[in-house]
């Protein structure tokens, strides 16, 4: 399963993840980081989750353009 990994001490917050890939990336209200949707998280982690294959592309256009380049996705 493709996996995507952000790296929140790098992530400033801009929120672009969030609103360009909704399905995958979700601003945590509690760190105001980004964070992995709840249903793809790895062991509870935040910061790293398993997404279906269909969602890679949209992850990539969202770790394209995260300013901070703070997001891995690997297939
Ligand atoms: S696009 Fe990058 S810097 Fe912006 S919220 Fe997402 S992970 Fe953080």
């Amino acid at each position: 399963m493709p996996k995507v990994k952000i790296d929140v001490d790098a992530c400033i917050s801009c929120g672009v993840c969030a609103s360009m890939c909704p399905d995958v990336f979700v601003m945590d209200p509690e760190t105001g980081k980004s964070s992995v949707v709840e249903n793809f998280r790895v062991g509870g982690n935040k910061a790293e989750g398993e997404i279906p294959a269909d969602l890679v592309d949209c992850a990539r256009t969202a770790a394209d353009n995260c300013p901070a380049t703070a997001i891995t996705v690997e297939e």
